[in-house]
């Protein structure tokens, strides 16, 4: 591979926004889609099959046989992580950020595939599962959204293992922040999680049949919005088989996954209309979803109904049921069928963990090399509170690489012989300390507001603007709404309140989650009693769940459509009683307002905060490598290298910072004889005869060269470079244009 100066932008006589763009496409144009700068790889997404990963590549970057300098690769950085592991004997991270399609996720599986050909070794079963298990956890992750028909809608920290002998022994996945709204909720066109496609399209007809899911995909309400998917039916049966396989390599039964999702799409098939008998209640329209649904999850189906349409709260210290609305319970029901999922996904993961986890291979881990594969920061156009975590999560890795960029630039003074004493660098800790410090920090004030009750989200900005109204990162709002503007490291950006309270308020009601508790199924009581919290740290040793009494059973798939529309009418005729008797115990507490809130709780933000902050808290005692994942357009058209796109990209990845930093510095850094030469026009005596001169003609030329006081002390003279700052070369130019 052929290797030029430009292979590291760090190495640049001149950086700057302009330059670095230059290089990038430059040599994209070329097909080569990876440049270093310094320690970090920054990684084109070629959309196009390159053919650069095959065993020869493999074999070129394996991490004892660094052949010359090979070319920036991603396999590079994997080997070279390897290698520091096993040499520094210290955990190692490697940081994959980027916007979404910028390949951050083919990426990971790129370098774990190389690992995986680093440490060969007898335990190929184990090498194998490792790259198997990715359909799944894809299907249950990703979905199709406008800007990657296959885009990770969570963040994956995925630990490797090695043993004394540095074989690979194992691997944990640690799965944050999976956007579970989608399953309800999703954009025109995007789609729903692939799995739901994949039982709905892939899966046989007798499944769906005994599944009662044998209605066009269509007609089901969260299966709406996205057309295209309906055309790749032979795509999902093939995704159905592969995910099963893995299912069953993983000690999981596939049943009980089709269950749970068939759960899922029966639960946001009921709908509530007003009561027509009891002033602002509802009623359910159609049982049969509903009865499905507690079949699948062995509920007794009045406990469910019960759970949806009304609510358990405290009320001058006695415990009542207050009817909901039907929009309230339609709030619920989406509210619990985004946590059924949540809670799939995460049973999912422990699964792979324990078949994949170290300890259960009876090895002990010695050191570990991880990859972290998340969504990098985001500006959308309205931003919320999604938005404020994820920036968060970047500001702090972003914390990790300015720290890694110093290094470099000190290096390249400190080779040069230079005291670094007197170059101040930045870094972004007063913002990470204004969003995280847990007193009066945003997210602290944010879960204040949320416990209290009568926070609202105009009271949250109100607080954070009486703080930090003189301070230069907070901008206050400029209107009366809930919205404030924080400058981020990548530019500022404008949240919109408006909902954060009722977003970090955990939405799902005290008694969904306890009627869920109730089920007769250990392990869907079970699924719902685990704390919620980072799948990994809750060892899947601890919480075996496939071994639940329902597996080892191998149940046959529950045959809920056999319910008879009989058996259905007399359902509702005694659950019609039923609700009357409830009725008359509940009337009379409505119009109270005197709510206890439940403050045991957790808020998004507490639980983001514990989660996030303790693998960031992880991550910042490992030594770090960063892969900038960047998309040459929006639309991940080959051959197109769209200027602007990159631009704001690389402003937004840090990859810019590079440049800042430098302009902290000594901009200008040139052989002495460059410099001499380059302003000889304007000091004459200064060129010597000899080669070996220069040196001495820099330090006459710096010396007696008339430079203004002011200006004295922005050069140093290195080994063989002259460094300057800005505001020197600026003067010495303008000398050299008056001559
Ligand atoms: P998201 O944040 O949405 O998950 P991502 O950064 O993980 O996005 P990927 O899913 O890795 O993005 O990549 C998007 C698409 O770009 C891939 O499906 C693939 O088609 C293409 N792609 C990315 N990297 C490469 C590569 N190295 N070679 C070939 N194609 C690639
Ligand atoms: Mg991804």
């Amino acid at each position: 591979m052929k290797t030029d100066n430009a292979d590291d932008l760090s190495q640049l006589e001149q950086l700057d926004n302009t330059i670095i763009l230059k290089v990038l496409k430059r040599r994209y144009e070329k097909d080569i889609i990876y440049t270093n700068c310094g320690d970090i790889l920054i990684a084109l997404n070629p959309c196009k099959e390159l053919l650069i990963f095959g065993e020869n590549e493999h074999n070129q970057y394996d991490w004892h046989n660094f052949s010359d300098i090979p070319a920036p690769h991603v396999f590079h950085t994997a080997a070279r992580a390897f290698r520091r592991m096993r040499e520094s004997q210290t955990d190692q991270v490697i940081i994959v950020t980027g916007e979404s399609g910028a390949g951050k996720t083919e990426s990971t599986k790129f370098m774990i595939k190389h690992f995986v050909h680093m440490c060969q070794s007898d335990n190929k079963e184990l090498h194998e599962k490792i790259i198997k298990v990715n359909p799944l956890l894809e299907a249950f992750g990703n979905a199709k959204t406008h800007m990657n028909h296959n885009s990770s809608r969570f963040a994956k920290y995925l630990e490797l293992s090695f043993s004394e002998t540095w074989d690979l022994t194992g691997v944990i996945i640690r799965d944050y922040m999976l956007e579970k709204s989608r399953v309800v909720h999703r954009s025109t066109n995007e789609g729903n999680f692939h799995a739901f496609y994949s039982l709905l399209l892939g899966a046989p007809k007798e499944t769906l049949k005994a599944l009662s899911l044998d209605k066009p995909i269509n007609s089901y309400r969260i299966m709406q919005s996205d057309p295209d998917s309906l055309i790749a039916e032979a795509r999902y049966k093939e995704m159905y088989k592969e995910q099963n396989k893995v299912l069953q390599q993983i000690d999981t039964s596939p049943h009980v996954v089709d269950s749970l999702l068939a759960a899922v799409i029966h639960l946001t098939e009921i709908k509530f209309v007003e009561s027509s008998t009891v002033a602002g209640a509802s009623e359910i329209l159609d049982l049969e979803p509903a009865v499905f649904v507690s079949e699948l999850l062995s509920l007794k189906v009045e406990d469910l109904i019960e759970a949806l349409i009304s609510t358990k709260m405290t009320i001058l210290g006695d415990e009542v049921r207050r009817n909901k609305g039907p929009l309230q319970a339609a709030e619920g029901r989406d509210a619990l069928a985004k946590m059924l999922y949540e809670r799939t996904f995460q049973w999912l993961v422990r699964q792979i963990n324990a078949d994949l986890h170290p300890n259960r291979r009876g090895f002990g881990q010695l050191l570990s090399t991880s990859i972290l594969d998340i969504a990098g920061f985001e500006k959308l156009p309205v931003n919320s509170l999604e938005q404020l975590c994820i920036n968060i999560v970047n500001e702090r890795l972003q914390n990790f690489m300015n720290e890694r960029l110093f290094q470099f630039e000190i290096q390249a003074y400190t080779d040069e012989g230079i005291d670094m004493m007197d170059v101040a660098f930045e870094n972004n800790d007063v913002l990470i300390s204004f969003l995280t410090k847990s007193k009066q920090g945003v997210l602290a004030i944010l879960d204040e507001q949320s416990t209290l009750q009568h926070g609202s989200d105009m009271a949250f900005v109100s607080q954070l603007t009486d703080l930090y109204k003189d301070s230069s990162i907070y901008i206050p709002p400029v209107t009366n709404r809930p919205e404030f503007t924080v400058r981020h490291f990548a530019g500022k950006v404008t949240y919109n309140a408006s909902g954060f309270l009722e977003k970090n308020r955990d939405l799902l009601n005290p008694e969904l989650k306890d009627c869920m508790k109730s089920s007769q199924d250990e392990f869907i009581s079970d699924l719902f009693t685990v704390k919620r919290g980072p799948t990994g740290t809750i060892s899947a040793t601890v919480h075996n769940y496939g071994k639940s009494i329902r597996e080892q059973e191998a149940p046959a798939l529950p045959a809920i459509a056999s319910k008879r529309a009989k058996q259905l009418d007399d359902l509702r005729k005694s659950l019609a009683a039923f609700f009357k008797r409830k009725e008359q115990a509940t009337t009379g507490v409505f119009g109270l307002q005197k709510i206890t809130t439940n403050k045991t709780n957790k808020t998004i933000v507490s639980h983001f905060r514990s989660s996030l902050m303790q693998l960031l808290d992880k991550i910042s005692r490992a030594e770090h490598f960063f892969v900038r994942c960047l998309k040459p357009n929006e639309d991940l058209r080959q051959r197109d290298f769209t200027d602007d796109v990159v631009t704001e990209q690389l402003k937004y990845n840090g990859i810019s910072q590079m440049a800042k930093i430098r302009k902290m510095g000594f901009t200008y850094r040139r052989t002495h004889a460059e410099f001499v030469l380059r302003f000889s026009e304007a000091w004459p005596d200064t060129v010597p005869v000899q080669e070996n001169q220069y040196k001495e003609a820099a330090t006459d030329l710096l010396q007696s060269g008339n430079i203004p006081a002011e200006l004295k002390n922005d050069f140093r003279l290195g080994k063989t470079k002259v460094f300057m700052k800005e505001p020197l070369v600026s003067w010495m130019e303008g000398v050299l244009y008056e001559v």
